[in-house]
């Protein structure tokens, strides 16, 4: 029996990086995972690592920055699997400027994908979780655990020069998990979060990687200069930058049962620092 047998996981973002990392812990696990990102190839590929090595996964190419694509994640999630029981919020990218140079469109892409889409997922979950919840309460005096949590990061919580529109977004998260938490507390949902350091992934890698990402005809630059990430590997005390493997691990102990009395918490997953 694994840690999550039998439960349904959704993990938005998960064709990369901590999201694939995130999905396969979930599936070695026994969950049914549904596998989500604005990219198709991807999101098949974790999907199809994921029935290669015996487990259960479901590939969903969707936007969740838009109605439709919040729309067909929950859908054929349902259909597929006949109910959510976890939630991870981890679709994400990083579009850097300084504050005095930023645009609007920059600040507004930020907030959508970091804040406006988790809310709009959540509410779209409501009639399988908080709902669902209610009426296992009202017919058996007791609803099964259930888990939303939302990827944040220490940029979030502390702050980082070039990143006050992500900044915004990752702290913005925190206020939605806590105010959840308290609001489905009585339903047995815990609404935590997750806020990483430095984790290496194409967001992370040195920029002269070349690699980016596409948003409405646009090419934006993701990573970070090499001598930014030599200095931050000075500063952890791990010494380095986390696994994807490293940052699945946390986000399973908000999906398992072990923390079913712990909520509205932002767990900081950093090396130390
Ligand atoms: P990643 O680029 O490897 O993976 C993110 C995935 O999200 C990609 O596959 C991407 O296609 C998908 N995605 C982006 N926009 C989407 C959209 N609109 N709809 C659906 N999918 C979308 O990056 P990662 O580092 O694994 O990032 C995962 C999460 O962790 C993000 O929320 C990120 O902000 C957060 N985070 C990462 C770090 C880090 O150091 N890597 C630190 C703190 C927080």
């Amino acid at each position: 029996m694994g840690l999550l047998q039998d439960k349904v996981a959704i993990v938005t973002g998960s064709g990369r990086g901590i999201g694939a990392a995130t999905a396969k812990l979930f599936a070695q696990q026994g969950a049914k995972v549904v596998v989500s990102d604005i990219d198709p190839e991807p999101a098949k590929a974790t999907a199809d690592a994921i029935t290669a090595a015996g487990g259960q996964a479901l590939a969903v190419a969707a936007d969740v920055t838009t109605s439709g694509g919040v729309e067909e994640l929950i859908g054929q999630t349902v259909n597929m699997f006949g109910g959510i029981d976890i939630l991870v919020n981890n679709a994400g990218y990083t579009w850097d400027g300084m504050m005095h140079k930023m645009s609007d469109e920059q600040w507004e892409a930020m907030l959508a994908i970091h804040l406006t889409a988790p809310f709009k997922i959540i509410r779209a979950a409501v009639p399988y979780m908080r709902e669902a919840a209610k009426k296992e309460k009202e017919q058996l005096g007791v609803a099964k655990a259930r888990k939303v949590i939302s990827i944040s990061s220490t940029t979030g919580t502390r702050g980082n020069i070039g990143q006050a529109n992500y900044a915004a977004g990752k702290a913005g998260i925190i206020g939605l998990t806590k105010t959840l938490s308290k609001e489905w507390g009585a339903f047995n949902i815990q609404v935590n979060a997750v806020a990483f350091g430095l984790i290496d992934t194409r967001l992370t890698q040195a920029d002269d990687a070349g690699d980016f990402t596409e948003r409405e005809g646009k090419k934006i630059k993701l990573g970070i200069p090499d001598t930014m990430r030599q200095m931050a590997f000075m500063m952890i005390p791990a010494g380095r930058a986390g696994t994807p493997e490293e940052a699945a691990g946390p986000v399973l102990f908000f999906a398992s049962e072990f923390s079913n009395y712990v909520s509205g918490q932002v767990l900081e997953v950093t090396g130390g620092l």
